[in-house]
């Protein structure tokens, strides 16, 4: 009777483990389904950084949640929208506020010559989405001035000088590369105009002009002188339209080259 027993007994005897397992199987299963929640959840609530990416740029601005943020109303308005002008340029109007410049016998100036090509410039820029400024020759504006380029409007003397004193000039600034503008300029207004043009009269006079020297270094710039006063005074005073446009094409090329 006592060998059976004893088997029987030691038979149904689990090993340490087995009767840790057997007593706790309850609590095991309960700290293993609570370790696989508490992962779950915590994954849930920390997406891939990826995810929040366009929650970041909507609070910097780039984003439509900006409108709604309170306090940003300033972010909100600088941000360009359709329809308003990306792009500025600055146009001096020669001898604005200064004096006249050149004269012809009749008094006809240079200076409203120039003034009225930067009005009629300026008026068909905007409707090209082209902002601008028109500047007077000496502008309070012009130390440092930033946009995306400038322009001075010039007209050359009224004297009958001879049969050649006809066609543009255009200088560019030499603190930058101002190429881009200064052959867009180039050859919008001589296929607007159909004037010539006078590579070899520009002078140093022209090329270390003030304001190239006031604005910002590296804002292309250049200055042209649009016409001589005498032999194309038609087309710089009852067709102004004409080098107005040349100029306007001249900036158009050139703005969309900018990036
Ligand atoms: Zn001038």
């Amino acid at each position: 009777m006592h060998q059976p027993r004893n088997r029987v007994s030691r038979r149904l005897t689990p090993s340490p483990l087995r009767e840790w397992l057997g007593h706790n199987a309850r609590l095991t299963l309960f700290l293993l389904l609570a370790a696989a929640g508490m992962i779950a959840i915590y994954l849930y609530f920390n997406p891939d950084p990826g995810d929040a990416t366009p929650i970041i740029e909507a609070v910097q601005g780039e984003g439509p949640l900006t409108a709604i943020l309170p306090g940003n109303e300033t972010e909100a308005q600088a941000t360009p929208v359709a329809g308003q002008p990306t792009h500025r340029i600055g146009l001096i109007a020669g001898h604005k506020d200064n004096d006249s410049g050149a004269v012809c016998e009749d008094g006809l100036t240079e200076a409203e010559i120039n003034y009225d090509i930067a009005q009629r410039v300026a008026v068909s820029l905007a409707s090209h989405g082209v902002a601008s400024d028109i500047l007077s020759e000496f502008d309070s504006r012009l130390p440092s001035y930033q946009a995306d380029a400038l322009i001075s409007i010039h007209a050359d003397s009224c004297d009958e000088i001879n049969d050649l004193a006809t066609g543009f000039k255009i200088a560019a600034t030499t603190m930058n590369d101002s190429s881009v503008l200064e052959q867009c300029i180039l050859q919008q207004y001589y296929l607007t105009t159909g004037l010539a043009y006078h590579a070899n009269t520009i002078t140093p006079h022209m090329t270390d002009y003030h304001a190239f020297r006031e604005i910002n270094p590296a804002m292309p710039a250049l200055i042209i002188e649009v016409g001589f006063m005498n032999l194309d005074r038609a087309i710089l005073t009852a067709q102004a339209d004409i080098p107005a446009e040349g100029l306007v094409q001249g900036i158009m090329c050139y703005v969309e080259k900018l990036p």
